[in-house]
């Protein structure tokens, strides 16, 4: 098999609902879609979609004006052997890892189809299907905050997310009583600041909220900052945006400053990256979720996949944006939350979507 002609498109997902972060309000996002095709006729996809510029330090610009350097060095390679496409990716332009990331997934389906095989059977077969998800409430009042995570529960959530941060400290403190007072037994509450405490502010944060069940999530901006606070904070930490990459990822579970992590595929090198990941966790009995920032049915496909091969016990979910947009690119398989949680796309082999022909329009770039 080779890669005979690689197209990118863009796909905008309307946001279906609020979705406020301490660092941005997410608008409708600018999602970009690859496909491989190749010399069998078989179409691989990828995707990537950043919420926007200031979340994380690619944008769709940056991604898409890295696949025109990227792309050209594809051609002609056998997707299948996604060890060697990663190498010349690699000797080709460095950084560009949310390019690199969506390429990567593109080839983990082509795989699949070319071997008649799921994606998540190729990483090493499901543990669970559907698989657990986590939904996240915006920043609001208390009163808004809990009536969220009663609903959410009510619909068979057990993995909620409270967002934090970018306000007074005490008003976050306030939210956070008001969720963990309706947290029911079995389900996890987990605090995510998207990096918007200083440290004083995560440590009084933690220490006014000792007594409550939930987890940290990114407090703090850096890495070093996180550190800091993690031998004042009384309640796990888990960290996101700062776990950039398998190194980092490995010296802070080795130095104790992460008890577990909120994971993105395509800031860490897409399927290939996190599986990586997901065996070091698997290996230090290290709790993760299976994220991306934003994104339609494909990114939310691979999430899926590579999250059921974890363990439960070890999983914080799959997550996917799909209940804040109410686009499909497959409406059949498109994965979509159910109870609070999401099936494993069941539309044949490689990531189990069949995507109408032509869905995405006129191509950005067409390389071939
Ligand atoms: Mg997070």
């Amino acid at each position: 098999m080779k890669i005979i002609a690689i197209y990118v498109y863009e796909k905008t997902l309307s946001m279906a609902s609020a979705y406020n972060m301490s660092s941005s309000t997410v608008g409708d996002a600018s999602s970009t879609i690859i496909e491989l095709h190749t010399d069998s006729e078989h179409i691989g996809y990828g995707e990537i979609c950043p919420t926007g510029p200031l979340p994380q330090p690619e944008h769709a610009g940056s991604i898409r004006a890295d696949l025109e350097l990227l792309a050209p060095a594809l051609i002609g390679l056998d997707p299948v052997l996604i060890g060697q496409v990663l190498a010349a990716m690699n000797s080709t332009m460095d950084g560009g890892i949310g390019a690199k990331s969506a390429i990567d997934i593109a080839c983990w389906d082509l795989l699949g189809k070319a071997t008649g095989r799921r994606v998540c059977d190729l990483l090493g077969g499901p543990f669970t299907d559907p698989v657990s998800t986590y939904h996240v409430i915006a920043i609001g009042t208390p009163d808004e905050s809990a009536s969220s995570a009663e609903h959410l529960q009510n619909d068979g959530h057990t993995k909620l997310q409270l967002k934090a941060g970018g306000r007074r400290i005490e008003d976050d403190i306030d939210a956070a009583r008001a969720v963990a007072a309706v947290i029911r037994p079995g389900v996890d509450l987990f605090v995510d600041a998207n990096r918007g405490f200083s440290v004083e502010q995560a440590i009084q944060f933690s220490h006014a909220c000792a007594g409550l069940r939930l987890n940290m999530e990114q407090p703090c901006h850096t890495y070093e900052e996180c550190a800091a606070a993690k031998p004042s904070l009384v309640h796990p930490l888990l960290l996101d945006e700062s776990a950039k990459d398998l190194a980092t990822v490995a010296k802070a579970i080795s130095s104790g400053v992460a008890n577990g992590f909120g994971m993105k595929l395509t800031r860490v090198g897409g399927l290939s990256g996190m599986r990586a990941i997901r065996d070091l966790c698997i290996a230090t009995n290290t709790p993760t979720s299976f994220d991306d920032s934003w994104g339609g049915d494909i990114i939310a496909s691979a999430c899926v996949h590579i999250g059921s091969t974890m363990p439960p016990a070890l999983s914080r979910g799959a997550w996917i944006s799909h209940p804040y947009h109410q686009c499909h690119y497959d409406e059949t398989n498109g994965p979509r939350i159910e109870g609070g949680r999401v099936a494993i796309p069941s539309g044949g082999p490689g990531l189990g979507l069949v995507i109408p022909t032509g869905y995405f329009g006129t191509p950005l770039a067409s390389h071939n």
